[in-house]
């Protein structure tokens, strides 16, 4: 998962758009008892700008399956996540740092899987929890 701009540079590439299958390391899935879907598509598309910055739109789509937080039934939730980012080669608070020569978007991709994780996930909207009244 990498954009290599200075060979882009080279080749006067500036902007354009990319397509990854990411296997998420297993304890990126922060839900108890669920576990991501298979692999993680990222897709997005990046601008190189003069100061050798990089703006990359970044979406990751995936599916969570486990059992529902509430009542336990097996669930299975599908996310899809856009988020707008800057590279750029001086450390600053803001924004994710490169070498200059080429992004690794791993870690932009991790948190981006991070903060489109709901905090629970259930069998269905509205779901109140193990139906106990009938037995
Ligand atoms: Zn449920």
């Amino acid at each position: 998962m990498e954009i290599e701009v200075r060979k882009l540079n080279a080749l006067k590439k500036y902007e354009g758009e990319f397509v990854f299958d990411y296997e998420p390391p297993a304890d990126l899935c922060l839900i108890p008892l669920c576990s991501i879907e298979g692999k993680v598509k990222v897709e997005g598309n990046y601008v190189i700008y003069d100061d050798d910055s990089v703006g990359v739109t970044l979406t990751v789509k995936y599916g969570l399956v486990g059992q529902c937080s509430y009542c336990l039934s097996d669930a299975r939730q599908d996310i899809a996540y856009t988020t707008e980012i800057l590279f750029v080669t001086e450390t600053d608070e803001e924004n994710y740092k490169y070498d200059g020569i080429k992004i690794n978007l791993k870690t932009a991709v991790n948190d981006a899987i991070l903060i489109s994780q709901p905090n629970v996930l259930l069998c269905k909207e509205g779901c109140t929890g193990i139906d106990v009244t009938n037995k």
